[in-house]
């Protein structure tokens, strides 16, 4: 038996708890991982709370990232001994995830621990870091450079967004944060390099189709009127790589920004990403992400303590990453 944190649904409704579960209770798959930590992303709060249709299939172990040692394979690309890492793959969703002492998964999911990386600092970045990582580098791909001017980071203080301002300012970008906290979180952003910090008030209602052009590029985990308004004031042929919904779904956007400045609005999705491309985006985490920023970012927690956690991150009252220890 091991402990995990088990979502149903039935008749008596939608609940998350702690609970044993038993070996032959795991899903399929040719590896068994014995977990060391895993995280609680914006995601995982969704499925834990209920608040959003994350969950596929019931009963299910939430947790869409982990890092672990391999306890038994049948796989040839890994033996027992080996450290892994998941980011995704509908694990958490589909599959049981990392919230629990022990997983079995699909080997070709799994990507070897890069060596630069302990276990810790490899889920205080987590799938958060990694699509912070994998949207900088689609900025690259469509020419952004730190010469063209000022990037704004969007929900700057939540995992994503405090990722990516520290590796944008590392790369020598000007940064401007957005952000719906206090003077003391504006410390904490100030101090993953970002410029200046901007009230999430400026961006979350409704504006005009065009404003005055200031960014040269933006990363944008909200959606909703905040990504119209980015859209509306890009620079000329400035480019946005949006990820995320934590101010909602809707994009009341017009075509404005599009014909009239060239703007290009790329989406990024870490969940499907093929397995080169994660690679590469952990290669880029090891050589540009300062780790003395890890231990800003990172708040540890308990299994016990993380359905509490859960409900915190959707009342927007975390700061950076949450890592549940399991070991
Ligand atoms: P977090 O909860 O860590 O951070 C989200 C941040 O968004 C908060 O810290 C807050 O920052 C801001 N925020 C929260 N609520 C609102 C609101 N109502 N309006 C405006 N801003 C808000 O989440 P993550 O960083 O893990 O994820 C961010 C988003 O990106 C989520 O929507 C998530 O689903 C998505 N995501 C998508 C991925 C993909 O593959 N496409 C992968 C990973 C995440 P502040 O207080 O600073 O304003």
């Amino acid at each position: 038996m091991f402990r995990g944190i088990l979502i149903e649904k039935d008749d008596s409704g939608y609940r998350a708890a702690v609970k044993e579960i038993s070996e032959d209770q795991l899903p399929e798959g040719d590896v068994v991982v014995k977990n060391i930590f895993s995280t609680l992303n914006y995601k995982d709060a969704l499925a834990i709370t209920g608040k959003g249709p994350v969950v596929r299939r019931f009963p299910m172990v939430p947790g869409i990232d982990l890092v672990g040692v391999v306890e038994s394979s049948e796989n040839p690309l890994y033996k027992p001994g080996d450290t892994v890492i998941l980011n995704g793959w509908g694990v958490g969703e589909n599959h049981w995830g990392g919230l629990a002492e022990k997983t079995r998964l699909k080997g070709e999911w799994l990507i070897p621990l890069p060596k630069e990386f302990t276990p810790l600092q490899a889920m205080s970045i987590g799938t958060a870091g990694y699509t912070a990582m994998l949207c900088i580098i689609r900025l690259e791909q469509l020419g952004i450079t730190p010469d063209k001017g000022e990037v704004v980071v969007t929900g700057a203080s939540g995992g994503v967004g405090s990722i990516a301002v520290s590796i944008l300012s590392k790369l020598g970008y000007e940064v401007v944060a957005v952000s719906g906290r206090d003077a003391e979180r504006g410390f904490f952003l100030s101090g993953l390099g970002a410029r200046e910090i901007l009230p999430r008030s400026e961006f979350d209602s409704p504006g005009r189709p065009l404003g005055r052009e200031r960014w040269a590029a933006a990363i944008d985990v909200v959606g909703g009127h905040t990504l119209a308004n980015i859209c509306a004031t890009m620079k000329y042929r400035g480019v946005i790589a949006a990820c995320g919904l934590a101010g909602g779904m809707e994009f009341p956007s017009t075509v404005a920004p599009f014909i009239l400045r060239g703007v290009t609005l790329a989406g990024v999705d870490s969940v499907m990403c093929p397995r080169e491309e994660r690679i590469e985006a952990w290669r880029r985490l090891a050589q540009d992400l300062d780790p003395a920023k890890l231990k800003q970012i990172g708040n540890m927690i308990s299994l016990d303590e993380s359905i509490a956690y859960a409900e915190k991150i959707m009342e927007g009252n975390m700061q950076g990453r949450v890592v549940v220890d399991l070991s």
